[in-house]
């Protein structure tokens, strides 16, 4: 059987900014038999971050990575 292995990340900033409470990201590297096939490395920042990928997303572009066209209804 094939392995295809998710090592999920997360990145958080602290902010002493008054109103602010700094931030949080999530990432993942996604390894199929040992390589590397997508990486997504979170960057967090106060005010949302554009390296910032949900699981459901990380899951979906993992599909979209192996060649599958993903449609949620
Ligand atoms: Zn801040």
């Amino acid at each position: 059987m094939r392995e295809l292995k998710i090592k999920w990340l997360f990145d958080d900033v602290y902010c002493e900014t008054p109103g602010c409470s700094g931030g949080y990201a999530e990432g993942a590297v996604v390894t199929l038999d040992g390589e590397e096939i997508l990486r997504l490395e979170p960057v967090a920042s106060c005010f949302g971050s554009e390296y910032d990928w949900d699981r459901d997303v990380v899951y979906h572009m993992i599909f979209e990575r192996l060649g599958f066209l993903v449609k949620d209804e």
